[in-house]
């Protein structure tokens, strides 16, 4: 595996292989990687010649800087994870790399997608997110782009940052299936930060968007929601939301009709957890 710090560098390697008709797969990560990630480089893996991974933990999407400085940091294992899933390239750049001096803020026009769910607990959480993979796109310029459904409305955003930057024809997004631990606790870096017992207690989180999955039919959609809402506070969680949306836009669904995804933040000790699964 090639580890890329600069971006020029990376950027004139990309350059090369794709005048040698090679296709570009990416995979853009925060690192401390787990199998979830692994996962979407094993998918990246066999439908391109070459995969990027990238890890950078980008400033600009914390909202809340305990997070961005308590973020886990395991760097020497995950390049050795890479290099054990024949990961091609690795882009490892600074902050001063990823944002120059010269780097001009841009404000994405991502609509009503912005300001829901994660965008209404997270203020600009998903403006940082595109000014980091907008940076990324134009360096690695990929054929295909792989993102995990863990994070839902962070795809449905990179969908739309594809779309304002002219790029839906050139880059395929690919929407990979969620890893989970045995218990059902979707993967996630910061799963490391959790406690014995807040490990424990987290698949609550997924037994209880299960739940609202097989109930679906015989209760009304307030009551799953508020009744898991509620046993999730019992549980100790602080939850921020548990909501039963449409899978197209993330509007809260009124009724059982179309493709609906349920979707819940709660926060035990003082690790954020997000998850979500498509219902129908
Ligand atoms: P992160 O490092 O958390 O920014 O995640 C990098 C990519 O991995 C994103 O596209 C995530 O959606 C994806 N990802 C994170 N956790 C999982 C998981 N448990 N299963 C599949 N993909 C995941």
């Amino acid at each position: 595996m090639t580890i890329f710090k600069k971006a020029k560098q990376l950027s004139n390697y990309i350059d090369q292989q794709k005048k040698e008709g090679k296709k570009i797969g990416f995979v853009p990560t925060m690192g401390a990687l787990h199998n979830g990630h692994l996962h979407l480089i094993d998918t990246c893996k066999k439908l391109n010649d070459i995969t990027v991974c990238s890890i950078f933990v980008n400033p600009t999407q914390f909202n809340n800087s305990d997070d961005f400085k308590n973020y886990p940091v395991t760097i020497s294992k995950d390049i050795e994870q890479l290099i054990s899933h024949q990961c091609d390239v690795l882009f490892l750049p600074s902050v001063e790399e990823m944002y120059p001096a010269d780097f001009v803020k841009k404000e994405y026009a991502l609509g009503e997608i912005e300001n829901r769910l994660e965008g209404h607990y997270r203020p600009g959480h998903f403006q940082g997110v595109c000014q980091a993979v907008d940076r990324l796109l134009q360096i690695v310029q990929p054929d295909n782009l792989y993102m995990g459904q863990k994070d839902y409305q962070q795809c449905m955003v990179i969908r739309k940052l594809l779309e304002l930057t002219g790029r839906e024809q050139s880059t395929g997004l690919s929407i990979v299936s969620t890893v989970r631990e045995a218990d059902g606790l979707a993967m996630s870096s910061r799963n490391l930060r959790l406690d014995e017992e807040q490990r424990k207690r987290a698949a609550s989180i997924f037994n209880e968007l299960n739940f609202i999955k097989e109930h679906i039919q015989d209760h009304s959609l307030e009551e799953l929601k508020k009744n898991a809402s509620e046993r999730l506070t019992r549980k100790g969680f602080k939850v921020d939301y548990v909501e039963i949306a449409n899978a197209e836009d993330l509007s809260i669904a009124n009724n059982t009709a179309g493709k609906l995804v349920a979707l819940a933040a709660a926060t035990t000790g003082n690790v954020r957890l997000i998850d979500n699964i498509v219902l129908n």
